[in-house]
């Protein structure tokens, strides 16, 4: 495994649309294990493949320590009720914001082996998946605020 470097706002591939994954060969299995490893370096609790440099509709998530979600091709199939919470973004560090997002979400996918998967989330696992199929469609958590960034410098103005 190995740990990948970033792309980060000002790069103009993190708006791109992703391609789908047609089968998954050694290198989408290579890609989600160093994906996962790059996640997990930064802390983050997902990660889209666009953030590392590469146009492919594969995600990880790992929301809960140790169960990590492989997503490959995921789609939103079902959406119910609204949250708004903080969100943030590996891609957009030190930035965070409060989101509008579904309070729950139904995923179709494929996992690893090429079966057809179906995740349900609320709560944090919801926005996780929200804000990383989104990155496979070229858009950011700033997109979707339910209010102004927070401003780290706020406190230091007053
Ligand atoms: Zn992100």
């Amino acid at each position: 495994m190995a740990i990948l470097n970033l792309i980060f706002e000002d790069d103009p591939m993190l708006r791109r649309v992703s391609r789908p994954v047609e089968a998954v060969t050694p290198r989408i299995e290579q890609l989600l294990d160093d994906m996962t490893e790059t996640m997990r370096a930064n802390n983050g609790c997902g990660l889209a493949a666009v953030q590392v440099g590469v146009l492919r509709r594969v995600v990880v998530i790992e929301v809960e320590p140790g169960e990590v979600l492989e997503l490959i091709n995921p789609r939103i199939i079902a959406w119910s009720g609204h949250q708004e919470e903080q969100e943030g973004c590996l891609s957009l560090p030190g930035k965070w914001g409060k989101t509008k997002r579904p309070a729950a979400v139904v995923v179709r996918a494929e996992d690893r082996t090429g079966r057809e998967i179906e995740v349900r989330g609320d709560g944090l696992l919801c926005r996780a998946l929200c804000h990383e199929i989104d990155h496979l469609d070229g858009k950011l958590f700033t997109d979707v605020l339910a209010e102004p960034l927070d401003d780290p410098q706020k406190d230091k103005k007053r």
